[in-house]
């Protein structure tokens, strides 16, 4: 195994301290008190000025850091200066793509689909799209744009709207899963890939639109890698429709070849030179590095902003947290004035509005640090970085065929992803990019280009998709890279199991209307069955919830009383259940945001919570589904919730242990679980979904009778 595979297995130690401390220490104020005082000696506390000192600076020969370099310096501070004083208009005309505008509508015109390649930052994605409204392309219908996450989707609508100065959800408006931000105006819409997926199940020849814009095709989505074989129909069908691809990187051939040779445009480039700077071994720890590496920076480089990128969530706080402790920690160890910095926090699960903060300029001349997944790689563009830190690794869905099921995996990331990285630090002015591994990891261990998503991830919502499109025979299905056959039959199989597909493949009256829920299959199973077994209510309430992030809010400094909180909801043999009960709970206290708060629960969340169980009884309404209650006993909800997980089935083998009934592997359950916590550990459970961390966990749980398993599985269980 290679030292960047062996990296990824092993995590960060410096989360898992993080995570550690946080326990110990209730508060940070307490910690700092004690750095530096005896009882910190005792207790581990450091000041941990050395670990900023220069010499520790990560990066080896390749990399000569000209710390000093003054005429770099003056130069960062003209350039950034220039581009934040200019107002919108100016802006957008100081954008590559502004000075082939005229060429660009000249390809759109003459062409049906075309392959549009430029740097991130060229302007594709907000700009774009307006010079097509402003030729006219929306007087028979409007323009869609589509991205493979949702925040950018979001975040982009909102800067375009700004530019056209209207309302968001106005002229310009976005659409993502659960939340259509767009209305009876609106002419650009931004969208998920998914959301447009979708939208072919109602209506195959997207007759509303009259262009699309496929953006971010680099990044090879499963939905985009769908769409791609749907809209090639529609192209052929509709004459008046328009197709636009778009990537960020240079392998616009294979998506001319797959439109059967269509032009390619190229926007000019306009990048500064980046630096490459590598590690001289490979880093055994890639959080704790990055940490040094932007210290490092900020003590003694050039002004400039930093991009880190890390590959999730927890890494990011822990980071966040780590750099802002040794800010401290510098602050309160010398006399003399430390610069500032302004460390944020980017990915995904981030609330928008903290989201947002990434674009604004720091203020009195403090140096941003945002601390990023790989969003920041291509989907979003923010000016004035010029160092980039990299630590070589990314998070990746893949099938794992251990668990049976997609997780989410820390992996080196390819090169074409390590280029896209280095060239954020390139926009605004020459910059410099630390690489965290070694030059022959980029050259020798990591892949030229990511594997596509549809090669390595389960298929189940796209086999329905499919199926439901009446595409009988997938495997013939027109895919740029096709996908494994053994991922297609897995897939099939696992749909059997649901009873959405028949003993021959095709479509059931179950599976066909599991489809027209925004969900994955066996939370649309879980749904339907509680219609058949008469809960419709209460598992209406479930499955919105497990739509969203989780709903139980843990201060870092009030973990002790936010857990009691929680486990005053606790049903003891259930956290499905759980969650039911918080729900109706703050319903029963008229949905009040103060209640949530005095609860520990996040109100944000639970709002969604409401607004995803209005949308999907909205669904169940056109599908003529009546709700039904089942009132306070529980027992049939947990039948039900069996009935659509009984895959997902494990028996005890010890305490808190259980193995999966199918595969044996073994699974456990989470501290954070209400079973758990109550010390019950019943022989049978069905568990939502598996995660593996340290180990591997099952994530919410629910007691069942062995006969369950047997009436509900019988192609698992019969004896
Ligand atoms: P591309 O799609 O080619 O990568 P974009 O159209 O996303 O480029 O970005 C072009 C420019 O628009 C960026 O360089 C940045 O200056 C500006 N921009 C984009 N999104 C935002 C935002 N949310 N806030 C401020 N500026 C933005
Ligand atoms: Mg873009």
């Amino acid at each position: 195994m290679s030292d960047m595979a062996l990296i990824s297995r092993k995590g960060s130690a410096l989360v898992r301290g993080i995570h550690e401390k946080q326990k110990r220490d209730n508060s940070r104020q307490r910690f700092w008190e004690l750095a530096g005082s005896k009882l910190g000696d005792i207790l581990g506390v450091e000041k941990s000025v050395d670990e900023i000192d220069a010499d520790t600076v990560v990066v080896g020969e390749d990399g000569e850091v000209d710390f000093k370099g003054n005429a770099r310096f003056s130069q960062h501070l003209a350039v950034s200066d220039f581009t934040k004083s200019k107002t919108i208009s100016q802006q957008r005309q100081n954008l590559p793509i502004f000075s082939v505008r005229d060429e660009l509508l000249q390809v759109v015109r003459e062409n049906q689909v075309v392959v549009i390649i430029g740097e991130t930052g060229s302007g594709k994605t907000t700009q774009l799209t307006q010079y097509l409204y402003e030729y006219g392309y929306t007087v028979n219908g409007i323009i869609g744009c589509t991205q493979p996450r949702r925040v950018a989707a979001m975040s982009v609508a909102k800067r375009v709207s700004e530019e056209m100065e209207t309302e968001l959800g106005d002229k310009v408006g976005y659409a993502i899963r659960f939340e259509d931000a767009t209305g009876p105006s609106t002419v650009i819409k931004y969208m998920t890939d998914g959301v447009l997926l979708r939208e072919t199940l109602k209506d195959p020849d997207l007759e509303k639109y009259s262009i699309i814009l496929m953006d971010e095709a680099h990044e090879r989505s499963l939905d985009t890698d769908v769409l791609f074989g749907i809209l090639k129909k529609v192209v052929a069908r509709r004459r008046d429709f328009k197709l636009i691809v778009t990537s960020a990187t240079l392998n616009g051939e294979k998506f001319s070849n797959f439109f059967g040779g269509i032009p390619i445009f190229h926007i000019p480039g306009r990048t500064f030179r980046v630096q490459i700077c590598y590690s001289k071994t490979p880093c055994e720890d890639y959080v704790e590095a990055a940490i040094k590496q932007a210290m490092t920076i900020h003590i003694t480089g050039a002004p400039g902003d930093i991009l880190i990128f890390l590959t999730g969530q927890d890494e990011i706080e822990a980071t966040c947290y780590a750099l802002s402790e040794r800010m401290e920690q510098l602050i309160s160890s010398t006399k003399q004035p430390v610069p500032k910095l302004l460390i944020l926090p980017i990915y995904s699960q981030l609330p928008a509005d903290l989201q947002a903060k990434i674009f604004q300029k720091a203020e009195d001349g403090a140096r941003k640090c945002i601390v990023a997944t790989n969003i920041a790689e291509t989907s979003l563009t923010i000016d004035g970085i010029f160092y980039v830190i990299d630590t070589g690794y990314g998070k990746m869905k893949v099938y794992n065929p251990r668990m049976g099921m997609d997780a989410l995996q820390v992996f080196p990331i390819s090169r074409a992803s390590a280029d896209q990285r280095a060239g954020r630090a390139g926009r605004t002015g020459p910059g410099t990019c630390y690489r965290l591994y070694t030059k022959n990891a980029y050259e020798n261990e990591m892949l030229q280009s990511p594997v596509p998503e549809i090669q390595r991830t389960n298929l189940g919502n796209v086999v329905l998709l499919l199926k439901s499109l009446k595409i009988q025979n997938l495997l013939d299905f027109d895919f740029m890279d096709p996908p494994p056959q053994d991922n297609i039959l897995n897939s099939m199989y696992q749909l059997w199991l649901l009873g959405a597909l028949n003993d021959v493949g095709d479509l059931m009256d179950l599976g066909r209307k599991m489809v027209k829920f925004p969900l994955d299959p066996a939370l649309a199973k879980l749904l339907l069955m509680g219609e058949q077994l008469e809960c419709l209510n209460e598992v209406l309430t479930i499955v919105s919830m497990l739509s969203v992030p989780s709903v139980f809010f843990r201060p870092k400094d009030r973990e002790a009383e936010s857990d009691a909180a929680r486990e005053k909801f606790f049903v003891p043999e259930s956290d499905h259940l759980t969650l039911l009960n918080v729900y109706q709970q703050w319903k029963a206290n008229e949905y009040r945001g103060d209640w949530c708060t005095d609860h520990f629960l996040q109100v944000k969340g639970l709002y969604k919570a409401r607004e995803v169980r209005s949308q999907l009884l909205d669904i169940l309404k056109t599908l003529k589904i009546p709700l039904t209650y089942c009132g306070p006993d529980w027992d049939v909800v947990r039948k039900t919730i069996c009935s659509a997980y009984f895959h997902n089935a494990a028996m005890l083998k010890g305490i808190g242990e259980y193995v999966n009934c199918r595969n044996r592997m073994p699974c456990n359950l989470h501290p954070t679980s209400a079973l758990y916590g109550l010390g019950y550990t019943p022989d049978y459970v069905v568990y939502h979904e598996a995660i593996l961390t340290t180990k591997e966990y099952m994530q919410c749980v629910t007691a069942v009778e062995p006969h369950w398993l047997a009436e509900l599985g019988p192609m698992f269980f019969s004896v």
